[in-house]
Protein backbone atom coordinates (compact mmCIF):
# COMPACT_ATOMS: atom_id res chain seq x y z
CA UNK A 1 0.00 0.00 0.00
CA UNK A 2 2.80 2.06 0.83
CA UNK A 3 4.67 1.18 -2.59
CA UNK A 4 5.94 3.81 -4.66
CA UNK A 5 6.07 3.98 -8.69
CA UNK A 6 7.85 6.18 -11.04
CA UNK A 7 5.69 8.61 -12.38
CA UNK A 8 7.74 10.48 -14.72
CA UNK A 9 11.68 12.10 -15.47
CA UNK A 10 12.05 15.16 -15.35
CA UNK A 11 15.32 16.81 -17.50
CA UNK A 12 16.20 18.97 -14.49
CA UNK A 13 15.59 19.77 -10.84
CA UNK A 14 13.35 22.88 -11.73
CA UNK A 15 11.02 20.94 -13.69
CA UNK A 16 10.98 18.23 -11.39
CA UNK A 17 10.13 20.45 -8.20
CA UNK A 18 7.07 22.44 -10.67
CA UNK A 19 5.47 19.24 -11.38
CA UNK A 20 6.27 17.73 -7.46
CA UNK A 21 4.46 21.20 -6.44
CA UNK A 22 1.33 20.73 -9.20
CA UNK A 23 0.90 17.29 -7.46
CA UNK A 24 1.20 18.09 -3.46
CA UNK A 25 -1.72 20.36 -4.67
CA UNK A 26 -3.57 17.74 -5.07
CA UNK A 27 -3.00 16.13 -2.48
CA UNK A 28 0.00 13.27 -3.56
CA UNK A 29 2.54 12.31 -2.19
CA UNK A 30 5.88 12.80 -4.17
CA UNK A 31 9.40 11.48 -3.75
CA UNK A 32 12.09 12.67 -5.90
CA UNK A 33 14.85 10.32 -6.87
CA UNK A 34 18.34 11.68 -8.65
CA UNK A 35 21.92 12.34 -8.90
CA UNK A 36 21.27 16.21 -8.38
CA UNK A 37 19.64 15.81 -5.01
CA UNK A 38 22.41 13.86 -3.06
CA UNK A 39 20.35 11.45 -2.80
CA UNK A 40 20.31 7.58 -4.20
CA UNK A 41 23.87 7.82 -4.83
CA UNK A 42 25.26 5.09 -7.09
CA UNK A 43 21.97 4.56 -8.92
CA UNK A 44 22.42 7.08 -11.66
CA UNK A 45 25.81 7.75 -13.71
CA UNK A 46 27.14 10.38 -12.49
CA UNK A 47 26.50 13.14 -15.14
CA UNK A 48 22.86 12.75 -15.05
CA UNK A 49 20.69 15.31 -14.13
CA UNK A 50 17.62 13.43 -14.57
CA UNK A 51 15.57 13.52 -11.86
CA UNK A 52 12.85 10.37 -11.26
CA UNK A 53 9.48 11.51 -10.06
CA UNK A 54 8.08 8.61 -7.84
CA UNK A 55 4.26 8.48 -6.60
CA UNK A 56 2.48 6.00 -4.05
CA UNK A 57 0.53 3.02 -6.70
CA UNK A 58 -2.89 4.21 -5.42
CA UNK A 59 -2.37 7.37 -6.41
CA UNK A 60 -0.72 6.70 -10.07
CA UNK A 61 -4.16 6.91 -12.07
CA UNK A 62 -4.86 10.88 -10.70
CA UNK A 63 -1.12 11.25 -10.86
CA UNK A 64 -1.28 10.86 -14.42
CA UNK A 65 -4.44 13.25 -14.96
CA UNK A 66 -2.08 16.12 -12.79
CA UNK A 67 1.24 15.62 -15.06
CA UNK A 68 -0.82 15.99 -18.18
CA UNK A 69 -2.38 18.85 -17.28
CA UNK A 70 0.53 20.48 -15.91
CA UNK A 71 2.44 19.47 -19.63
CA UNK A 72 -0.83 20.63 -21.23
CA UNK A 73 -0.66 23.98 -19.49
CA UNK A 74 2.68 24.29 -21.11
CA UNK A 75 1.73 23.51 -24.39
CA UNK A 76 1.09 26.30 -27.05
CA UNK A 77 -2.31 25.45 -28.82
CA UNK A 78 -3.67 26.45 -32.22
CA UNK A 79 -7.01 27.75 -32.11
CA UNK A 80 -9.60 25.94 -34.56
CA UNK A 81 -11.55 28.90 -35.20
CA UNK A 82 -8.63 31.25 -36.49
CA UNK A 83 -5.40 29.10 -36.39
CA UNK A 84 -3.96 31.63 -33.95
CA UNK A 85 -1.15 30.03 -31.83
CA UNK A 86 -1.96 30.30 -27.48
CA UNK A 87 0.22 30.00 -24.41
CA UNK A 88 -1.39 26.89 -22.64
CA UNK A 89 -2.22 28.69 -19.83
CA UNK A 90 -5.07 30.72 -22.36
CA UNK A 91 -8.24 28.83 -22.09
CA UNK A 92 -9.83 30.56 -25.16
CA UNK A 93 -8.59 32.42 -27.82
CA UNK A 94 -6.89 35.44 -27.17
CA UNK A 95 -7.83 36.76 -30.86
CA UNK A 96 -11.07 35.13 -31.22
CA UNK A 97 -12.76 34.31 -28.02
CA UNK A 98 -12.69 30.75 -29.20
CA UNK A 99 -12.23 27.76 -27.14
CA UNK A 100 -9.10 25.27 -27.64
CA UNK A 101 -11.24 22.50 -28.47
CA UNK A 102 -9.21 19.86 -27.01
ZN1 LIG B 1 -9.10 32.10 -32.46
Amino acid sequence: MDSFIELYRAGNLMEANAIKGALEQDGILVRLLGEALGGAAGELPIDSQEIRLLVQRCHLDRAGAVLRRYQQNLAPWYCSDCGEQNDGHFEVCWRCGGESGN
